[in-house]
């Protein structure tokens, strides 16, 4: 399989994510990278080569935000099979587009459909973009798109384009404080073993579709799981101002988690955090 890597307007940190996937090695010997732009020697020959049709490109991944004016990515993505906006940037625009009208992701810009290809866009292999969010996105996630098209797989994809396989269950879900989080004991400082980060530092793990408290990062660790709150980073509203609180109102949370309603929110949360059980007491 055939893939082609550019740059868009990035920091480069997916592509340091995808360096640190565990066996790259092997997925070396499946998938021919004939250029990526940190990683190729030359680059002239191979893209102008693609874009002459006298290469066909199966995988086109593209990181970073890009330009309404960027004709040549543009002209990449319909000449691919499959075509991969890897990160937040490439996906929604993020961090490039707060400030740009003319800048967004590959088919969105933030909630928007549209981006740089449109709305209708679907690559030659019949996909839209498939967008692997994130800041960054995990290696895992990357791989496992990869393999899933090397094997030709169906992938299915969410309302956002992403793969549900590693975009339907939340942060929250096998993060190792939801004891606390049941309970209401919010940590009390930053980088604690103990408490939730929901009520006071602003963890969006009950508002986020994202694996990283299921697969970890580097096989060992998460945010949640090393004291800091989850930013929410594989939404398409990231980044927000303010992301170590919670945003409050009459003392209570402005957004509650996914499903839960205010008035629900309101009985549990008194119950819970009277019965709290001794054996949670904040002491790391
Ligand atoms: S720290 Fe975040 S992800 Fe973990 S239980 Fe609390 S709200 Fe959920
Ligand atoms: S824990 Fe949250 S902010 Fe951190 S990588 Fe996962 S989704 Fe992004």
């Amino acid at each position: 399989m055939k893939l082609v890597w550019v740059h868009g307007i990035t920091c480069c940190g997916n592509t340091h994510s995808f360096l640190n996937y565990e066996y790259l090695d092997s997925l070396l010997k499946k998938i021919d990278i004939l250029y990526h732009p940190s990683l190729s020697v030359e680059e002239g020959n191979v893209l102008d080569a693609i874009l002459e049709e006298k290469i066909k490109l199966d995988v086109l991944i593209v990181e970073g935000a890009v330009s309404k004016e960027d004709e040549k990515i543009k002209k990449l993505c319909h000449l691919a099979d499959f075509v991969i906006a890897v990160g937040n940037c490439a996906c929604y625009g993020n961090i490039p587009a707060l400030t740009k009208a003319d800048v967004g992701g590959l088919q969105f810009r933030f909630k928007i459909k549209g981006g740089l290809l449109g709305e209708d866009f679907v690559s030659r292999g019949g996909y839209p973009v498939i967008n692997l969010s994130g800041c960054p996105a995990h290696p895992d996630w990357i791989v496992g798109v990869l393999l899933s098209l090397y094997n030709g797989e169906k992938l299915e994809l969410d309302q956002w384009n992403r793969p549900k396989t590693f975009y339907s269950s939340l942060t929250h879900w096998g993060c190792t404080r939801n004891e606390y989080f049941e309970w209401k004991i919010e940590m009390e400082k930053l980088g604690s073993k103990k408490g939730c980060l929901f009520y006071y530092f602003g963890c969006r793990g009950p508002m986020t579709y994202s694996s990283c408290n299921r697969i970890l990062w580097n096989g060992v660790n998460s945010k949640t799981r090393a004291g800091t709150p989850c930013f929410g980073c594989t939404e398409f509203d990231f980044p927000r101002i303010g992301l170590f609180e919670t945003k409050l109102f009459a003392g209570l949370p402005v957004e509650l988690p996914i499903g839960v309603s205010k008035r629900g929110y309101i009985m549990l949360a008194g119950i819970a955090k009277t019965f709290a059980p001794e054996r949670l007491k904040l002491e790391d």
